[in-house]
């Protein structure tokens, strides 16, 4: 008898989290949250705790070839208070886990901790704990963020309203970008090792792969003008995606405007440069670890002035679908490309 085999790439990776999601359940009513937003959110009082953790892995998320030990460390660090701030909260605590192979000597895993402690003092957050064990294929990083927020000033993915506006922040495509570079310099360096790479004229987009900030500044800031977004998430997988997942969840519609998508002078220049179209890195370049959330058009005069807040579009029906409406006024329909970690066919 053969069993049946299904491929994840046939699935993706986020059909697979929804078929395992479906073995789980849930008992104890302190889980507010479970799978299926950037933190799980739990129960404590007056106020609820989230809970997120991401992986690193050598090979698949970082090339140690490009990426100085210290700023991975602070990367791992960064991602997920990005997941903590996409809640619309507060963090506190982080744990550190680590699988090293005899290739790293001490003073490698004290850059990697550098870097590491200098996030956690930008992020005022405590390294708390964390396992030590051994590789046999390559570096492995694993953080866990704990953060916190008053009770019912958590957002969700799930809270989009019609007629909300559609904000993001910064800019994008810079970290899909930046990744190009090093892999053109990379390939470049391999073919003549007495090359220097040439990399001052990519110093934005190059630090944006390489040192991700998480938009911690925003979350302040939201809550000073007493603004609390109606949905919101950080854009990991690339800013279409991340609309896919705020759709679904908040059973809207949206539609977007291509003129309004922010992205810097540098990444679009490179883009040019590399025969690829700037507007497809801001829809589908992942990793930039911005903020993308909707509030209600009340709230648009708190952040209008805003130098760093980019008001994209709105949300509409669901079954009005999901559009771009392009510079030449041609609306399109959006496609959810996302950051494919499997090899999705
Ligand atoms: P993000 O990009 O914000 O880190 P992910 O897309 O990685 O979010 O994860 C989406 C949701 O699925 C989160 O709630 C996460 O905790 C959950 N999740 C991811 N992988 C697993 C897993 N192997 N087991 C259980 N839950 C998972
Ligand atoms: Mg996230």
């Amino acid at each position: 008898m053969s069993e049946k085999r299904t491929e994840i790439g046939a699935i993706g990776e986020f059909g697979l989290i929804e078929r395992l999601n479906e073995q789980i359940k849930i008992r104890q009513k302190g889980t507010l949250k479970g799978i299926g937003d950037d933190a799980a959110v739990l129960d404590a009082g007056d106020m609820v705790k989230v809970v997120t953790t991401d992986l690193l892995l050598e090979g698949v998320h970082f090339d140690l070839s490009y990426a100085p030990l210290h700023h991975l460390g602070f990367k791992a660090v960064a991602v997920n208070i990005s997941d903590v701030a996409a809640m619309n909260a507060i963090p506190t605590q982080i744990t550190v886990s680590i699988a090293l192979s005899n290739r790293f000597s001490v003073e490698a895993v004290e850059a990697i901790y550098a870097g590491i402690n200098a996030a956690a003092e930008q992020y005022n957050v405590d390294v708390i704990g964390g396992d030590t064990t051994s590789s046999r294929s390559g570096l492995v990083i694993s953080v866990t963020a704990i953060g916190e927020v008053e009770k019912g000033k958590e957002v969700y993915r799930s809270g989009a309203k019609e007629n909300d506006i559609v904000c993001v922040t910064g800019d994008l495509g810079a970290a899909l970008i930046g990744l190009q570079v090093l892999e053109r310099e990379k390939e470049v360096y391999m073919a003549n090792p007495n090359m220097q790479p040439e990399l001052d004229k990519y110093s934005y987009v190059t630090s944006r792969q390489l040192k991700p900030d998480a938009r911690m500044d925003i979350i302040h800031e939201l809550r000073d003008l007493e603004v609390v977004p109606t949905s919101m998430m950080d854009i990991s997988d690339g800013l279409a995606s991340e609309l896919f997942h705020i759709c679904k969840q908040s059973k809207v519609g949206v539609t977007i405007y291509e003129d309004k998508l922010p992205i810097d002078k540098q990444t679009f220049d490179t883009a040019v440069e590399f025969n690829m179209d700037p507007i497809t890195c801001v829809l589908n370049g992942g990793e930039d670890y911005e903020l993308l959330f909707t509030i209600d058009q009340k709230d648009f005069d708190k952040l209008e002035k805003h130098p760093d807040i980019h008001f994209i579009g709105h949300i509409t029906k669901e079954d009005s679908g999901k559009f771009l409406v392009t510079k030449s006024e041609t609306a399109v329909e959006l496609k959810a490309q996302g950051w494919v970690h499997f090899n999705q066919k």
